[in-house]
């Protein structure tokens, strides 16, 4: 927890911990990141250009992580656009509804087509009914029981574009449920959207990188939480 503690604070001075050992790495050269947006807590879009990133490397020779980058706030791995500022630009298409398609694209940088595909990449993080069931546990007074179950849609073609945004309006609020859980547990979960936090954490616990242009492997959900 300490080694989770230090690295949620980001100082450079800090030895960051390997996210698999847990032991403190020696910081070992730089990486480049040629532009990175991020969300303000105001839900502005902001950028950060030409930064630095440091690398880290474990100094247990058992260890399999060799290596690692040590991220910033909302920092992520292989995304211009961070997930915490997918899900705030979807939440906010879900608010104002298809029709302004262009305009939260626009609001947000990025096209209408990947505010589509973010959409898509939302849906299918995780399951529904599961990540339910993961707030329940961890909460089952704060929430009906969990015989909710995941739109199946029998059509081959699949569900169409509102049952879609649906989907990813649900698991972006249940993402917002499991970040405040987590928090109140002592879990340091960076600012910012639920489910940003959520699979920043992913990142820097599991080293799991949620892809967008590619699969990803399944959200970790064991051991978030002291006692869960
Ligand atoms: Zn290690």
């Amino acid at each position: 927890m300490d080694c989770l503690e230090s690295r949620g604070q980001r100082k450079p001075e800090v030895r960051p911990c390997c996210p698999n050992c847990g032991k403190p790495g020696w910081l070992d050269g730089w990486r480049f990141v040629k532009l990175q947006a991020k969300v303000t807590l105001a839900g502005v879009l902001a950028w950060m250009a030409g930064m630095w990133r440091r690398r880290a490397r474990c100094p247990n020779p058992d260890c399999p992580v060799r290596g690692w980058t040590v991220y910033e706030e909302q920092g992520y791995s292989h995304r211009t656009f961070p997930p915490a500022v997918a899900a705030a630009a979807v939440a906010e298409l879900l608010f104002r509804g298809e029709t302004a398609l262009a305009d939260v694209a626009k609001h947000w940088g990025c096209s209408r087509w990947t505010l589509v595909r973010w959409v898509e990449w939302i849906g299918g993080l995780v399951e529904l009914a599961v990540l339910f069931k993961v707030c329940w546990t961890c909460d089952p007074s704060g929430m009906p029981p969990p015989a909710y179950r995941a739109q199946q849609d029998a059509d081959s073609s699949g569900p169409a574009w509102a049952s879609r945004m649906a989907l990813a309006g649900s698991l972006i609020l249940l993402f917002e449920k499991l970040a405040r859980l987590l928090r109140d547990q002592g879990v340091p979960l960076e600012e910012g959207p639920g489910l940003g936090a959520f699979l920043r954490h992913q990142l820097d616990r599991f080293c799991r990188v949620s892809w967008l242009t590619k699969p990803s492997p399944p959200l970790l959900f064991d051991g978030l939480w002291p006692g869960g």
